[in-house]
């Protein structure tokens, strides 16, 4: 079965997208931890990160430090922070997010966000890349 990720980059699913590359795609995340919060992901459905294969990868950390320049312009935040989890979706990604202190990377402080802020974010980002 599609894993939810597959669902939203062949739009089944709808989301605040960011960019996207032929092979990469990036879409601000459901649940964040702060305003911003990116998610970049492989088009190609792989699991665990460190199971692609080198070039994908490499091309996955080029796009997502592309995201993460992009970013920082457009919130404003000490810091664009990197994490891989994967204990939700078992679609490979690199959450992106913008941190003031250590508690914005713990996953357990959330902000909430309108349908417009979420949109809003969204175009911010986007003007930046
Ligand atoms: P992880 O797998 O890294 O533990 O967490 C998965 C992340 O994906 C979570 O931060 C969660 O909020 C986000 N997420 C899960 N389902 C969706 C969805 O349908 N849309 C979006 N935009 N994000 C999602």
């Amino acid at each position: 079965m599609a894993s939810i990720f597959t669902k939203i980059i062949n739009n089944e699913i709808p989301c605040y997208k960011v960019a996207e590359t032929e092979n990469c795609f990036a879409f601000l995340d459901i649940n964040p931890n702060a305003e911003g919060h990116t998610l970049c992901i492989p088009k190609q459905e792989v699991d665990n990160l460190f199971d692609l294969d080198t070039k994908l990868y490499n091309e996955l950390m080029m796009f997502s430090k592309k995201v993460a320049k992009a970013l920082k312009k457009a919130i404003p935040c000490e810091r664009v922070a990197m994490s891989v989890i994967g204990l939700e979706v078992p679609h490979a990604h690199v959450h992106l997010i913008p941190i003031n202190e250590m508690k914005d990377v713990t996953f357990r402080n959330k902000v909430t966000l309108s349908k417009n802020e979420f949109q809003d974010i969204a175009n911010n980002i986007k003007s930046y890349l």
